[in-house]
């Protein structure tokens, strides 16, 4: 819909622009910087940080309802900047000008309700938001869409002319990292540093055709960490893990979009997502917030972060139930199914315990909890989740896990409903589906596949027949029929199919 036609006391709110200031906040410290420069931990005491925003003028008087008038009416604006995550420009990074915002198609996923079939199994209705339909196949899109529109920005403005991008990855940080700056190629290479044989085929391959720098290293994901948080801190580059806090900022995109396709009705919503490097729980509780305290939403929903038990930092930290006596240990880490989220020693967990206390605080009640899950049980509830419909990856059968176990706990009640985050496209783990399929998996994954769905595709060859089709060298006349005639029947009686 053209401006023009929108009603008259919206239209001044439909293009936002640039206003107010944001700035770094240490969680350690409690200090504050500019966030006009490129800051990854805090430069007094090294302490993680997290992006504020300090409005000005009318943006501050504006109510939820009000809001929630402005977001639904951007979905009609064909303005390219604004129709990904910056539909919430107010709520995201309001000192980007359009102009230098990256939109690449992603964000605004679906919510794909689950068939009777699922429903029954899990023990209640849910959704699974498909995270898997962003670009590069993963929701990292979202916190690249703004961690790159904020150095394209930057760049511009400090009129840097040449920029390295870095990071360490589990596998779609780098192919969403390497595609947003292919974008900005002009003044802006990439490079990627992954843990050898620790991501699958289809992931190595999009930073290589993104046309990054591709950099193997031996060990997990934490070791590739540990030397980019070096590079960072003694070069001249960008990091883009979700270290980043603009990276943050982009992915709370991910809770205004369930607030506003439930119509802003999210109390009764349990919002499951699985737990790697933490930056995505923290962008999801952080959104959930900003939301709730501007009157976007009456109440906040419930949230589940799950994990593997071959990676489950997050959750043993809050098995202790007093928080005076909780400390954070990170875990060695074991072959896991779920290896996007295969992190034993998450940056982000400074962010989440400070969230978890404010989220609860909140909302006057534990809002938040973990769960744990065995490798046998994301494994079988991708599959399942699969042969239902969806397209989830294993991080996407780890939420789908999780929230039956939260189902069976008690943690969720009969008149919620679940919102399951598929965090990544299945094509992109297609190698554990084959080796569930074909009972492959070494003994240190622990997952013994149940035969009932496994799956391999049949050769089907007609005996008898003195002539088969060939590539290049087709079939002709009579050897054509005879072919067709014999190969139908042949699968007619594989099929036990009956004679109309
Ligand atoms: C990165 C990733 C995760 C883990 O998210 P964190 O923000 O690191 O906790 C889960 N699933 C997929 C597919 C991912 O790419
Ligand atoms: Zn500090």
């Amino acid at each position: 819909m053209k401006l023009n036609e929108f009603p008259e006391d919206i239209r001044e709110y439909l293009v936002p622009g640039p206003s107010g200031t944001m700035f770094y906040r240490c969680l350690g410290c409690r200090g504050i910087f500019d966030s006009d420069s490129l800051l990854y931990t805090c430069p007094s005491c090294g302490g993680i940080l997290m992006l504020s925003y300090e409005p000005t003028g009318e943006i501050r008087g504006i109510e939820g309802s009000l809001w929630r008038k402005i977001f639904d009416y951007r979905r009609m604006l064909n303005i390219s900047p604004l129709k990904g995550i910056f539909r919430y420009y107010e709520f995201i990074a309001p000192v980007i000008p359009l102009e230098s915002i990256i939109y690449l198609g992603e964000a605004h996923t679906p919510l794909v309700m689950a068939n009777k079939n699922l429903e029954e199994l899990v023990g209640l209705p849910f959704y699974f938001k498909n995270e898997g339909l962003n670009p590069s196949l993963s929701f990292k899109d979202r916190g690249m869409a703004c961690a790159l529109s904020f150095l394209n920005y930057l760049a511009k403005k400090k009129n840097i002319k040449n920029l390295l991008t870095i990071c360490a990855s589990t596998g779609d940080t780098s192919a969403s990292g390497a595609l947003y700056s292919a974008y900005l190629t002009n003044f802006m290479k990439s490079v990627v540093l992954l843990p050898k044989g620790k991501i699958t085929l289809e992931q190595l391959s999009q930073p290589l055709g993104s046309g990054a720098t591709v950099l193997e290293l031996p060990g997990v994901f934490d070791d590739c960490m540990k030397v980019v948080e070096e590079l960072s801190e003694k070069y001249n580059v960008a990091l883009l893990n979700s270290k980043n806090s603009w990276r943050i900022l982009g992915q709370e995109s991910y809770s205004f979009e369930i607030a506003q396709d439930f119509d802003y009705q999210v109390g009764d919503k349990v919002v499951v997502v699985p737990i790697g490097n933490a930056g995505n729980i923290t962008a999801i509780m952080s959104g959930f917030l900003k939301f709730l305290k501007a009157n976007v939403i009456p109440e906040a929903p419930k949230i589940i972060g799950v994990q593997s038990t071959h990676a489950d930092p997050v959750y043993r930290y809050y098995l202790e139930s007093d928080p005076p006596k909780r400390h954070f240990k990170p875990v060695t880490v074991k072959p896991s199914v779920a290896q996007a989220a295969m992190i034993g020693n998450p940056v982000s967990m400074p962010r989440v315990i400070d969230l978890v206390s404010e989220y609860n605080g909140a909302a006057g009640q534990k809002r938040v909890f973990f769960v744990s899950v065995t490798e046998q049980e994301i494994m079988d509830a991708m599959i399942i989740a699969n042969t239902n419909g969806h397209i989830a990856c294993t991080q996407g059968g780890e939420s789908m896990a999780g929230f039956m176990k939260a189902v069976n706990q008690g943690l969720v009640s009969k008149s919620e409903l679940g919102v399951l985050n598929a965090t990544a496209h299945v094509l992109k783990f297609s190698s554990f589906q084959e080796m569930y399929f074909s009972n492959g998996f070494p003994p240190e994954f622990e997952v013994k596949p149940n035969r009932k769905f496994g799956n391999t595709p049949l050769s089907i060859e007609p005996a008898g027949l003195d002539k088969l089709p060939e590539p290049g060298k087709p079939l002709q006349g009579k050897d054509l029929e005879r072919f067709i005639e014999a190969t139908a029947a042949k699968i007619a009686s594989i099929l036990d199919l009956k004679k109309r």
